[in-house]
């Protein structure tokens, strides 16, 4: 069953979470199936991206869709993973072209999605009570680091853009075959006061106040080290591989830490589809009747599916009539309907 576990490292500003993605994971791969499937490397770069927004989704606990994106220039033109504060997730890939073949290693992002150094990562945030005209938080990097050096891993990616937008400090280990999808984070929470320092300091001078939060970030930032390097060690073949106890404990046995209740079954991570005959109803509508009407004429109806779950929504001709009779119909302003 697909988990999610998160734990805390005792009196250390230090937390993770890891999560193992199984069924969920392979549900999806099998709606795949029926479109002929992804190259491996498509698989683990998808699966590796599935974990890391689960991870990201249960870290920030955002109350509407996290949906982390990769814009690609090579063989992979977009990859998305999409979870919900429920934790309820979807993935889908649009592949063009022949990918590497992933039997002789991992394949980089470079050979993917950053062929031409155009390549995009984009970490959406899209409010469950968006207002219309709002537009969604988005934030977009691009696949480099800081010394312009090409980054070729998924989690080099995002340790990068946490540090950055977000200024958080954060260990990423990800993996992804297709039986599995599952990842580490380990991440140093921000110190108590860190950005308060004068109204919380009351009878410290501020120089007094300043000198301990640095003493305290000294602590504090070794033994997010520590932990960290520790997390950097599991190999890809134990995050795939091992329960999560054993997991833990070969990595963490000499760090006291306390963990939660995993989240599994009906509030962990799995699989749903937000896609439904209304929304792909609405999109007809967008487009518009004429360019309905012309799909009608060659094709005999209109047949759209869901690149997620792999639903086919069939409209034949009096379906895709219906559609442009509204309620409203005849009313000023939908100069659409004839
Ligand atoms: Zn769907």
């Amino acid at each position: 069953m697909s988990e999610l576990h998160k734990f805390l490292f005792d009196g250390l500003p230090v937390r993770g979470m890891l999560v193992r993605l199984t069924d969920a994971w392979q549900d999806m791969l099998a709606r795949r199936q029926q479109a002929g499937g992804y190259p491996q490397a498509v698989t683990e770069l998808l699966g590796e991206m599935t974990a890391a927004a689960t991870l990201m989704q249960a870290n920030i606990k955002f109350n509407g869709a996290l949906i982390l994106q990769i814009m690609g220039d090579g063989p992979v033109k977009l990859a998305v993973a999409e979870v919900q504060p429920d934790l309820s997730l979807r993935a889908t890939a649009t592949v063009v072209g022949e990918v590497a073949d992933a039997s002789a290693g991992v394949v980089k992002l470079s050979d993917m999605v950053n062929v031409n150094n155009q390549g995009r990562c984009a970490i959406t945030l899209d409010p469950k009570d968006r207002q219309p005209g709002q537009q969604p938080y988005q934030g977009v990097v691009p696949l480099f680091g800081d010394r312009h050096e090409k980054l070729e891993k998924l989690s080099e990616v995002i340790e990068h853009y946490m540090l950055q937008s977000e200024q958080l400090d954060t260990r990423l280990v990800l993996a992804a075959n297709d039986k599995v999808a599952a990842g580490l984070l380990i991440q140093r929470l921000p110190v108590k006061g860190e950005n308060n320092l004068e109204g919380n300091q009351a009878g410290q001078s501020r120089a007094d106040a300043l000198r301990s939060a640095d003493e305290d970030q000294i602590g504090v930032n070794e033994d997010y080290n520590r932990i960290s390097i520790l997390a950097a060690s599991l190999k890809r073949e134990e995050l795939l591989e091992l329960d999560v106890d054993t997991i833990l404990r070969r990595l963490f046995w000499e760090e006291q830490h306390t963990r939660f209740e995993p989240l599994a079954g009906d509030t962990g991570p799995r699989f749903a589809c937000t896609c439904s005959r209304d929304r792909v109803g609405s999109m007809l509508r967008s487009l518009g009747v004429a360019e309905v009407d012309s799909i009608i004429a060659e094709q005999g109806q209109v047949e759209v599916g869901c690149e997620f779950c792999g639903t086919q929504y069939r409209y034949d001709p009096v379906d895709a009539a219906h559609l442009f009779v509204l309620p409203t119909a005849g009313a000023p302003g939908t100069d659409h309907i004839q």
